[in-house]
């Protein structure tokens, strides 16, 4: 299938659909020309970057080991945080409108009823507390992004994705100029599970956001943050890693051959960003990143196919002809590491398909299959998740809701899935039923901002936003 047929075959989707505007790029495994980068990486000698980005890390010969170095120091690391005094404490979490977290904790103390200065925060969050107001959770937008684009001039190099990445990608200068604008007008990372919550029945409620007047809620997620093979070359991260400190960065790597962490990507980029500024996260909320398992996850190889060698994509025959010294076992310690710090700094997981899969057009008993391995081979390294946030935006039901007779959704259910999210371009689209959630996802990207700027006046400017370095006109899909 080639490219523009691809993207035919997402459109057409995308108008007999309900939703209006479809997370269209054709990440599919089965598109072929997606499978043909290795071969001509490095070949642009000039790398820019966008100059601004710490550099964490010079050499690209034992990272590996370096990881797993990290994780030791990534203890004494939290055992650091855990000296944090109490007022401290206290203050982040009312900083992330954990009022009743801060006034627990500080009441928890053995001296508090001798510390003015204790019993004076409480005062203080109490009154705080007393000014919040319940957000109505059916106006809560949620956004999303795919792995941001670091050197814009390999990405936009004319090649034969370059169009692909102008229309569904986003550059790190625009996403730091997005988070600053919306951090600035009040907005709140939120997640799906502050919005609804499972009860031991099993059953479903809504849940109750609690922020100060003027605050806005938003969910925030990522697809794809496989780096797959084809993106190798484009000016892209390769994969996440914990530094020195136990912090989750992104590696990337030079033509050179010179390896560099940094806030490359989308999840260090909104760490870093709330620890100056914690009020952008609540009760430490970050974002859900969307997750197949084809290529492995976060950039390391884990899927089981890179083991056996059996059913091997091109591109990842390449890749392991190229790394003779791959140690599967070592490459999912390391993915587990890095996941696992992750979710303590408040990221989540959400099955995106194993492949990429249609979940419109395929049929039971292909999501099933593919299920099976997204449990069997992501679930392990990731966690077990009750988010699916569906490929291509392609949802198992109708706006209407999930019916009684709705096999597929019956399915998922069965296996754990309670929150669903599609791709819609509306400001806001919440269903919450006693069964389950549902939430439209909103795609911040370059079509979007070069074809519909006025959608997205709700969260930022677009003209204040663009990457100059872009290409126009965007391709039409
Ligand atoms: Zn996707």
């Amino acid at each position: 299938m080639k490219k523009r047929t691809a993207y035919r075959m997402a459109m057409i989707l995308c108008a007999s659909f309900f939703l209006s505007g479809c997370g269209l790029f054709p990440f599919q495994q089965d598109v072929p020309f997606l499978s043909e980068r290795a071969d001509n990486k490095g070949a642009d000698s000039e790398s820019t970057g966008s100059g601004t980005q710490e550099t964490f890390y010079g050499n690209g010969h034992d990272v590996q080991g370096q990881v797993s170095e990290d994780s030791e120091e990534s203890e004494s690391q939290t055992a650091e945080q855990e000296q944090e005094s109490p007022m401290e404490k206290a203050s982040l979490l009312a900083a992330q409108y954990d009022y009743d977290g801060a006034i627990e904790l500080l009441q928890s103390q053995p001296d508090y009823d001798s510390s003015e200065e204790m019993q004076d925060a409480v005062s203080e969050y109490e009154n705080a507390k007393a000014t919040c107001v319940e957000y109505p959770l059916d106006q809560i937008t949620h956004i999303f992004f795919h792995t941001l684009i670091k050197d814009t001039s390999k990405a936009f190099d004319g090649d034969s994705d370059s169009g692909g990445y102008n229309q569904v990608m986003t550059t790190i200068d625009e996403f730091n100029r997005i988070i600053e604008g919306m951090y600035e007008k009040g907005y709140v990372m939120v997640s799906p599970h502050d919005m609804a919550t499972v009860n031991e029945d099993g059953t479903m409620s809504q849940g109750k956001i609690m922020l100060p007047a003027g605050k806005i809620p938003f969910v925030l997620s990522q697809d794809d943050v496989s780096y797959y093979h084809y993106m190798d070359g484009d000016g892209f991260a390769d994969r996440l890693v914990l530094d020195e400190n136990g912090d989750v960065k992104a590696e990337y790597v030079e033509d050179d051959g010179s390896v560099s962490w940094g806030d490359y990507d989308l999840v260090p980029i909104i760490d870093s960003f709330v620890k100056e500024h914690p009020d952008f996260s609540y009760h430490g909320r970050k974002g859900i990143l969307a997750m197949t398992g084809y290529n492995g996850v976060l950039g390391y190889r884990t899927d089981i196919a890179y083991k056996t060698q059996e059913n091997l994509q091109d591109d990842q025959k390449r890749f392991l002809e190229n790394h003779p010294d791959f140690d599967y076992e070592k490459e999912v310690e390391n993915a587990t590491k890095v996941a696992e710090a992750m979710k303590a700094e408040g990221w989540e997981f959400a099955s995106h398909t194993w492949g990429h899969k249609n979940a419109s057009e395929s049929s039971l008993k292909e999501l099933k299959a593919d299920n099976k391995k997204w449990e069997k081979y992501v679930a392990p390294i990731l966690g077990k998740t009750d988010m699916i946030f569906f490929a291509f935006g392609a949802d198992i039901g109708s706006w209407e809701g999930y019916t009684s007779d709705n096999k597929k959704y019956d399915y998922y259910k069965s296996r754990g899935y309670r929150y669903f999210c599609n791709v819609d371009s509306s400001q806001y689209w919440v269903q919450i039923t006693d069964d389950y959630f549902r939430q439209g996802r909103r795609d911040i990207d370059g079509y979007r901002m070069y074809y519909n700027p006025e959608v997205l006046s709700d969260l930022f400017d677009v003209s204040e936003i663009w990457d100059s370095s872009r290409p126009t006109p965007v391709p039409e899909m």
